[in-house]
């Protein structure tokens, strides 16, 4: 019950464990056919460059980066956490100048503080900001934000590696041009594969580039000839086909739940954990509006030593809590319940475990 890596259920595991056949195996090509498929409905979208990224979240993240902003690009950039300054540093390295929106840690994106920067700055490519923001916990507008960034001619770079699965993200519904997710929280695989996808308009705009993308791996340009439409399928890389095994099953897995239901999980077994949890004096961080229901973000009493019960909740109880990070290091615990994690059984345990150990 972590911020992710996610537990993984053992019909995940042991599609992983099924024999290695060739990234060009007409089987295996008709996989990969389904996983787009189906991430297209987790995603909601029609984008045709829709796939898995075959590295972790932060590859998916750079994948939009790399490709969408080139030298001189002016980008947007929310910070109200850890993830929204590792965006910055993307804009940066590819040479791109970065306009960076800061929030206190706790609270989502404040929107007018959006606006104001657009109305303060002309020709800004894209707006980049996280969706869920697992070092906080916050859930931040993304409908409004993709908004805004419309209303202004930019791209909309959304992170969804701690929201995809948990909570609603509607790619087409928001008009996101740019994301990027993680398949180790609330998809409950392996880390090690970021699903993306890009609208026509982002797609667009890395065919209209004025210089090269400088990451050969990521070029979408070039990834696309293996992953791309249903014509023939060239070699590109090297797939990691049992990863690619294990997303496929988590994502039967949840077309059996229905993304609805699995939200709905989520939503339900945050509220039990909210009410024992209070029921026991602990607060939360974040606001109720914005929180999410699969990072639960909580303010450790006064006078506990956070890493003594977190070492004795994985001692006593086999049972992994997160910890805060930056600022909020030693002042907040972080609970996730996230995918196959996101039970009943394991709300219960975490309960019964913390009160034993706080006693
Ligand atoms: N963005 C967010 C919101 C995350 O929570 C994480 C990882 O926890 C990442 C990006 C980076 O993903 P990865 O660690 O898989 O590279």
């Amino acid at each position: 019950m972590g911020p992710g890596p996610s537990d993984v259920s053992p019909r995940v595991l042991a599609a992983m464990a099924r024999p290695t056949i060739g990234h060009l195996d007409p089987e295996f090509i008709r996989m990969m056919d389904e996983v787009k498929g189906m991430l297209k409905k987790l995603f909601k979208t029609e984008n045709e460059l829709t796939l898995p990224v075959s590295a972790p979240g932060s590859a998916g993240m750079e994948a939009c980066f790399v490709n969408l902003v080139e030298p001189g690009d002016k980008v947007i950039v929310c910070q109200n956490g850890v993830f929204g300054g590792r965006m910055k540093e993307n804009v940066e390295r590819f040479g791109g100048e970065c306009i960076l929106i800061q929030d206190e840690w706790g609270t989502p994106v404040d929107v007018e503080k959006v606006k104001a920067a657009f109305a303060e700055n002309d020709n800004v490519k894209a707006l980049a900001f996280v969706h869920a923001e697992t070092s906080t916990g916050v859930r931040s507008d993304a409908k409004s934000l993709c908004q805004i960034a419309h209303d202004n001619g930019a791209l909309a770079i959304v992170d969804a590696v701690t929201s995809l699965g948990g909570i609603d993200v509607d790619v087409d519904g928001w008009g996101i041009d740019a994301i990027y997710s993680g398949t180790q929280k609330c998809l409950s695989c392996p880390p090690g594969i970021s699903p993306v996808s890009f609208s026509d308009k982002a797609v667009e705009a890395v065919k209209n580039r004025k210089t090269a993308v400088p990451s050969w791996f990521l070029d979408k340009n070039l990834v696309m000839g293996y992953w791309g439409g249903s014509g023939k399928r060239a070699y590109h890389h090297t797939a990691p086909v049992n990863s690619l095994y294990a997303l496929h099953e988590a994502l039967v897995m949840m077309e059996e739940e229905g993304l609805e239901n699995a939200w709905a999980r989520h939503q339900k077994l945050h509220n039990a954990l909210r009410a024992g949890l209070e029921a026991m004096g602990i607060g939360f961080l974040v606001n109720e509006e914005s929180r999410l229901p699969q990072l639960n973000s909580v303010l450790i009493p006064e006078g506990v030593d956070d890493a003594a019960v977190r070492t004795a909740l994985l001692q006593n109880y086999n049972l992994e809590i997160g910890a805060g990070l930056g600022n909020l290091a030693g002042k907040v615990w972080r609970i996730g319940l996230m995918g196959t994690a996101c039970t009943q059984r394991n709300v219960m345990l975490c309960l019964d475990a913390l009160e034993n150990t706080l006693a």
